[in-house]
């Protein structure tokens, strides 16, 4: 793939350059295994005092482990976990958190840009209350979404509502939490914990790190024994510092949000680009790092054939996501290869 070729997805990214310098500290010596070494602890302390919290830590290799983990944790097999319809843990993760349940149940709801409603978490709670059905336990949501929105803080807060009056623990699904942050411009805590998220999965790996994510569990009673799930599920790295010394290199100045507001901007800058375009139009607002743009198959197979690798997602519609490597200059490019694709 010749470089940045590509608006596949912010996995496509490499280590960014603190996430790597942290790698090669880490490697300047050996170290405790299993996560009993300095750079995890501090990894956790650097996360809960960004988080504002004294919540649990954990690190695992990938976002599926943590998301279906954590799940587990919220729920018992014969819980229900509400997500919307478009919701990773639905759409991509294989049943992993059924399966790592022992087979709690993911009831799918609606609600319009990827976002679930209050409306839908409550229509499907009390949907059904007979003991034949399995019983609504969690909610998740995905901050930012995979369509690239975002859910506002009154949106989190309708959401814990809904979850209070019939007792719903609160997850999110974070692969993306630091590009909302950039665009929120808001703290962490205040989309999280504050709007009463109980359990967070935070990506490192989208982020700008090898591997590596983050469970922060603001609700410590539900991170009980967590570390044995995590054992038994083939999730504790025996070499943990080489998930954990990057995180510090991620938080340290704030580099996450750094290369989350880098990658936001980019793709700020490829809706700008794309509006002069005629016939061009995002099938979802742009508020984070990715972009969707409704283009003809036609002008699709024509970008691929001009070497661009991007996503035909949902719809048909083409995603464009940007990472802490995209560069404004191949951004500019991509715009000016769409315009040349849209031409008869
Ligand atoms: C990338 C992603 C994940 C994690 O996926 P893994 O490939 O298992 O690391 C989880 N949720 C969302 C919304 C994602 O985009």
């Amino acid at each position: 793939m010749p470089q940045n070729e590509q608006f596949a997805s912010d996995n496509y990214s490499g280590i960014c350059p603190e996430a790597w310098d942290h790698m090669a500290q880490a490697n300047a010596r050996d170290d405790s295994a299993y996560g009993d070494d300095a750079w995890t602890q501090k990894a956790a302390d650097q996360l809960r005092e960004r988080f504002e919290c004294d919540c649990e830590v954990f690190f695992v290799f990938n976002g599926t482990a943590a998301n279906s983990l954590s799940l587990a944790a919220m729920t018992q097999s014969f819980h229900s976990v509400i997500c919307h319809e478009m919701a990773h843990v639905e759409t991509d993760e294989c049943g992993g958190p059924e399966y790592a349940s022992n087979g709690s149940k993911l009831l799918t709801g609606t609600g319009p840009n990827g976002k679930l409603t209050a409306e839908s978490v409550e229509e499907l709670v009390t949907r059904r209350t007979d003991i034949h059905y399995p019983k609504p336990r969690a909610v998740t949501l995905t901050q930012a979404t995979e369509v690239g929105t975002l859910y506002t803080v009154e949106e989190l807060r309708s959401i814990r509502e809904v979850a209070d009056h019939h007792g719903l623990r609160v997850h999110m699904d974070g692969a993306r939490f630091a590009n909302a942050v950039a665009a929120l411009d808001l703290q962490p805590a205040d989309i999280t914990w504050r709007a009463g998220v109980d359990v967070l999965c935070l990506s490192g790996t989208k982020n700008g790190m090898a591997s590596g994510e983050a469970i922060l569990f603001f609700n410590r009673a539900l991170a009980e024994d967590f570390e044995w799930r995590c054992k038994q599920a083939g999730q504790l790295a025996s070499k943990m510092r080489f998930i954990s010394a990057p995180w510090c290199g991620l938080l340290e100045n704030d580099v996450w949000l750094k290369n989350a507001a880098h990658a936001n901007a980019c793709a700020a800058r490829l809706e700008a680009g794309l509006a002069g375009l005629k016939g061009v139009r995002l099938s979802f607002p742009r508020q984070a790092n990715a972009v969707f743009v409704a283009l003809p198959e036609q002008a699709q197979a024509r970008l691929r054939a001009m070497g661009w690798h991007f996503y035909t997602f949902i719809g048909g519609t083409a995603r464009f996501v940007c990472s802490w490597s995209t560069t404004p200059a191949r951004v500019d490019a991509l715009v000016a290869d769409i315009s040349k694709a849209m031409a008869d």
